[in-house]
C-alpha cells in the first residue's frame, strides 16, 4: 500500500515539473519582447534624432536618407522656421524628433563646421553610407573641451552602434576619436587648436 501511494505521488510530479517549465518559457518570452521593444524604441529615437539633425541641415531628402541609414523610415516631415520635425518608424516603434538648423532664426542649434562636413562626407565615401550623427544628451558632461568643440561644430556624436564602423576609417578622414573610454561615441576635427 505503501508502495502505491509512492507511485502516485511520483506521478503526480511530473504535470507539475511540466508546468513549472511551461510558465518559465512563457516569462522568458514575455520579457524576451519587452526587452525587444525596448531596444526598437531606443533605436528608433537615435535614428529620428539623426534624421532631424540631417532635415534641419540639408532638408527632407538627408533626413530620409540618414533615417535609412539608421534602419528606420520616415514616416512624418515637416520643417517649422528653421526647425525640422522628423517622425520615424523603425520595426514596430515609432519616435519623433525636432532639431534646428544652425543660425537660423536666433541661434539654438549648432551644424557641423566646414571641417567637421568635409571629414564626415570623406567617412561617408569611405564607408558607402552616411554618418548618423546624434545631439550630445542635454547635461551629460563633455570630457575635457569635447563641450567647447561640439558648440564649433567641430565634434560630433555619434550612436554607439555605429563607433565600431566608424572607428577604423575615422583617422582616413581626419577625424579623431579622444576619449575612447570615457566618451566613446565622440569624434571630432582632428588638430584643430580652440582658439
Ligand atoms: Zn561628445
Amino acid at each position: 500500500m505503501d508502495e502505491r501511494v509512492k507511485v502516485r505521488e511520483r506521478g503526480q510530479v511530473l504535470p507539475l515539473v511540466t508546468l513549472v517549465i511551461v510558465v518559465a518559457g512563457l516569462v522568458c518570452l514575455a520579457a524576451g519582447r519587452l526587452g525587444g521593444a525596448a531596444v526598437a524604441r531606443a533605436q528608433a529615437a537615435t535614428a529620428a534624432d539623426a534624421a532631424a539633425l540631417a532635415g534641419a541641415a540639408a532638408g527632407r531628402n538627408a533626413a530620409v536618407e540618414v533615417a535609412r541609414a539608421n534602419g528606420g523610415t520616415v514616416t512624418g516631415y515637416r520643417e517649422v522656421g528653421a526647425e525640422a520635425r522628423v517622425e520615424v518608424e523603425l520595426g514596430r516603434a515609432t519616435a519623433t524628433a525636432r532639431a534646428r538648423a544652425a543660425g537660423g532664426g536666433g541661434g539654438g542649434g549648432d551644424g557641423p563646421a566646414p571641417a567637421m562636413r568635409a571629414a564626415l562626407s570623406r567617412v561617408a565615401q569611405l564607408l558607402g553610407r552616411n554618418v548618423p550623427v546624434v545631439a550630445p544628451p542635454p547635461g551629460t558632461a563633455q570630457p575635457g573641451d569635447a563641450g567647447a568643440r561640439h558648440e564649433r561644430g567641430l565634434a560630433v556624436d555619434v550612436p554607439a552602434t555605429f563607433v565600431a564602423a566608424l572607428a577604423p576609417v575615422a583617422s582616413g578622414a581626419g577625424l579623431c576619436q579622444p576619449y575612447p573610454t570615457v566618451h566613446p561615441v565622440h569624434f571630432e576635427v582632428c588638430g584643430y587648436r580652440l582658439p
